[in-house]
């Protein structure tokens, strides 16, 4: 059988869990993988992808942090949500040339379906608007939400944001102003939780119950996970399983196949308490 060659771009990129997951789904289905972690240069990372798809059996790369942008530039075709966020986290190798793709936001909406957090026809929260929000808003769009609010610290980002997604479903809102709006879901797409901090947002948007999701994981739940709990929300989360429905879905762009990401999950979610 033909092995196909994948890798993961990033700088850094020890940490990555990518070939891990990649290796998994590729088992489940019965492909012939090889996935390297190759650390990009700033200066040539054009040309280190460019020698990478020289290789016959190059089917395609993630890409990580910092090579998004570059990633979506350098690709023949790109996807409107790559457009949108101007930024992709896969490539795919096809006859008519390297298509861009992103699929973060899809990995997102599968986890929270997954979860039971509905999005169809629900008001959301999206506070944060740097790179993952940005690559998260049309997945959710596609979803049928009742409408999309963005706050943010920096108001202007949230604006932006708000202009990129162009539907009259989204708009932004201060975090002061969210104690006025009822949401069925909020989602934490700032890097806070990593500080160990929260969203400067008023305690009373957890008075409803919404679902809560942090795209931040570590070995145990969030601050925002935790404080979000501690207000009586119990169907609070971390983004763990964002991190498994992302690769799911460029497993499923490369070769076509949708792979179980339960087992996978399961296994990082063990790996990273350390038992
Ligand atoms: P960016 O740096 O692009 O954006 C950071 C966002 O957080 C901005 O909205 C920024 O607000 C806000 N922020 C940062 N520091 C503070 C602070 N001290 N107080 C208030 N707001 C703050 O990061 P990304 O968007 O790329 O990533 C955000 C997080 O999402 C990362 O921590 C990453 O771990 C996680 N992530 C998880 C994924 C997964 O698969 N689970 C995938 C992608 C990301 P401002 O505009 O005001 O600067």
């Amino acid at each position: 059988p033909v092995t196909f060659r994948l890798a993961v771009f990033g700088d850094p990129i020890e940490q990555s869990k990518s070939p891990q997951i990649h290796q998994m789904f590729a088992e489940q289905t019965g492909v012939q993988i090889t996935y390297q972690k190759i650390k990009g240069e700033v200066d040539s990372f054009t040309d280190q992808l460019a020698e990478f798809f020289r290789h016959e059996d190059a089917m395609g790369v993630n890409v990580t942090m910092p090579f998004k942008e570059q990633a979506a530039a350098w690709a023949d075709t790109r996807s409107i949500s790559v457009e949108q966020a101007s930024a992709a986290n896969t490539l795919i190798k096809t006859s008519s040339g390297i298509i861009a793709e992103t699929t973060d936001g899809k990995g997102l909406v599968s986890d929270l379906l997954r979860n039971n957090m509905h999005i169809n026809g629900k008001t959301l929260l999206l506070i944060g608007a740097g790179g993952a929000a940005r690559g998260a808003i049309s997945a959710l769009l596609d979803e049928n939400p009742k409408h999309i609010y963005i706050t943010n610290r920096s108001p202007a980002n949230a604006q932006r944001l708000v202009d990129i997604a162009n539907d009259k479903r989204v708009s932004s809102i201060s975090e002061g102003d969210c104690a006025k709006q009822t949401f069925d879901l909020i989602i934490n797409a700032t890097s806070l939780s990593l500080q160990g901090n929260v969203p400067n947002i008023p305690d009373a948007v957890f008075n409803t119950q919404p679902n809560v999701y942090d795209m931040v994981y570590q070995s145990e739940d969030t601050s925002f996970v935790r404080k979000a709990k501690s207000l009586g929300c119990n169907n609070a989360i971390d983004g763990l399983g964002m991190l498994v429905g992302q690769a799911a879905e460029s497993f499923y762009l490369w070769f076509g196949l949708r792979p179980n990401p339960e087992p996978v999950l399961a296994m990082l979610r063990k790996e990273l308490s350390g038992s």
